[in-house]
């Protein structure tokens, strides 16, 4: 067979989690003689952002029991914690507390290379790696053409979208303002002199810690509109599924009232509310899909950070760091609105306006670290993006939440039916909860399936 008569690769573009899986997941779905390309342009593939970090301190956000990238082998991550020999530093990243075993992003980083390697090794050649930036792709008659940053052109049949989050636009315009996952020269920075760090969540806490593992020793002030800070873990019992009617699932103050009284009858019994958000778990997707486009709006309004701060919980160790940072006083964790910035040469001058207040409080910050989160599909500048939105391939998905797309991952495309999917915190808009591990482990393996009968009818 010459190269033009193979069928052209299924490509996959972004090789972090989301990429890797459901690359396996498509090499065990396709027929033999189809290739699939998994296109990365930064990191190794598997890890991608969450696990490329090597400090010990940022700690996975769910338990080990709950990270296996296996889907037939849910105790996967953690046989493998028990079966590996590790070093110090790595033993040093496994914490075991009441509420279980949280291990350090960057083991896990190394348990994913591990699958990496027998996945390569079981494939041969039918998965192939582009380590480029692809920067644009062009429809064609049998599928797509890639091209890739330095010029490249890639023919592919159809195309998985996993980039993950998508960098937001920055929260705060300053020429003092640094990547929080570029830590090189935190240790440099003064302690005389604040660090300023933009949001309250998991990347804030990571960014802390980030700062701590690099000696910076000064005063770290946090703000975001509310003020909220993940809750950490506990142990907890399991609590049953509920059983929600039409009525409640269509209606936010439904769903609220349910919430209290349920956590009301849960503490009744000794039991904590941790297990009535957890037994919402597998359900959320579709009670989001569910909720009719306006209670959605007012989810997005007035609970989501509520919701992000008890779902999105964090290991207690890194819980724990934040608390004593708070009682020292090295952190301070502000409620309220940044009004301006302006740059002097060694700071920049934040004034910030607290949440309910009528006054305003000035922040000499010698850095700032924004650790807002993801953006809006049309607010990106990621030029594949752009380019995907220009050619109309693709278009922003509720709310401007990622793609839109089917809740199966299929992209709904201005253009018509493309054999474009996506995978991940891409479909953020259309399935609210897609973004950890259990959750794209798991839509993985219906995906490959669909897109596999997709390119079998073609
Ligand atoms: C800091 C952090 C910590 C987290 N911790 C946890 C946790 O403990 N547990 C959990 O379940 N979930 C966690 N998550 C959630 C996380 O979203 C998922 O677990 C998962 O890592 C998402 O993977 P992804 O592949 O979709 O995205 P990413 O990890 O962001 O990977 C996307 C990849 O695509 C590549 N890429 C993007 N655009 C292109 C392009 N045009 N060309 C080529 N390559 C491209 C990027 O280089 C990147 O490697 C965390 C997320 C973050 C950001």
């Amino acid at each position: 067979m010459t190269e033009t008569d193979r069928p052209r690769p299924l490509a996959v573009i972004g090789g972090g989690f989301s990429g890797f899986v459901v690359a396996r997941q498509l090499l065990r779905a396709l027929p033999d003689d189809r290739r699939v390309l998994l296109c990365e342009r930064t990191h190794e593939a598997g890890r991608g952002l969450a696990y490329s970090t090597s400090n010990p301190d940022h700690l996975l956000n769910l338990r080990a029991a709950q990270m296996s990238a296996d889907p037939d082998r849910p105790g996967d991550f953690q046989d493998w914690l028990q079966r590996s020999a590790f070093d110090s530093t790595e033993r040093s990243g496994i914490r075991v507390t009441d509420a279980g075993t949280f291990a350090a992003r960057g083991l896990y980083g190394r348990y994913l290379a591990e699958h990496v390697a027998r996945t390569e090794a079981g494939a041969g050649t039918r998965l192939e790696h582009a380590r480029n930036s692809i920067v644009d792709v062009v429809p064609e008659r049998d599928g797509f053409a890639l091209r890739t940053g330095t010029g490249a052109r890639i023919p592919v049949a159809g195309i998985v979208l996993a980039m993950g989050n998508l960098a937001g636009p920055v929260a705060a315009r300053s020429r003092h303002r640094r990547d929080p996952w570029e830590p090189k020269g935190f240790g440099q920075l003064d302690p005389a002199r604040d660090v300023l760090v933009v949001g309250t969540g998991l990347t804030m806490m990571d960014s802390v810690a980030a700062l701590r593992r690099h000696g910076f020793a000064g005063r770290i002030v946090a703000v975001s509109r509310r003020g909220l800070v993940p809750k950490p873990h506990a142990p907890v019992p399991a609590w049953p599924r509920p059983d929600l009617s039409a009525e409640t699932r269509a209606s936010l103050r439904r769903l609220l009232a349910w919430g209290r009284a349920e956590i009301a009858a849960a503490r009744a019994v000794g039991v904590d509310w941790r297990s009535v958000i957890d037994a919402l778990r597998p359900m959320t997707d579709a009670l989001w899909a569910g909720l009719p486009r306006a209670e959605q709006a007012r989810f997005l309004r007035h609970l989501r950070p509520y919701w992000d701060v008890h779902r999105h919980r964090t290991a207690p160790p890194a819980a724990d760091a934040i608390a004593e940072e708070v009682a020292r006083g090295t952190l301070v964790v502000l409620a309220g609105r940044i009004r301006s910035v302006i740059d002097e040469t060694s700071h920049a001058v934040v004034t910030l306006q607290p949440r309910g207040g009528t006054g305003t409080l000035r922040i000499d910050a010698q850095t700032i670290l924004d650790a807002t989160g993801f953006s809006r599909l049309a607010e990106t500048e990621d030029p594949l993006v752009r380019n995907l939105l220009a050619r109309g391939l693709v278009r922003p998905g509720p709310f401007g939440l990622g793609l839109d797309a089917t809740p199966d991952g299929a992209v709904v495309s201005p253009r018509g039916e493309a054999p474009l999917w996506a995978i991940g915190p891409m479909l953020r808009g259309v399935l609210w909860e897609c973004i950890a591990v259990p959750d794209i482990r798991d839509a993985s393996v219906p995906l490959a399936d669909a897109i596999a009968a997709r390119l079998a009818d073609v």
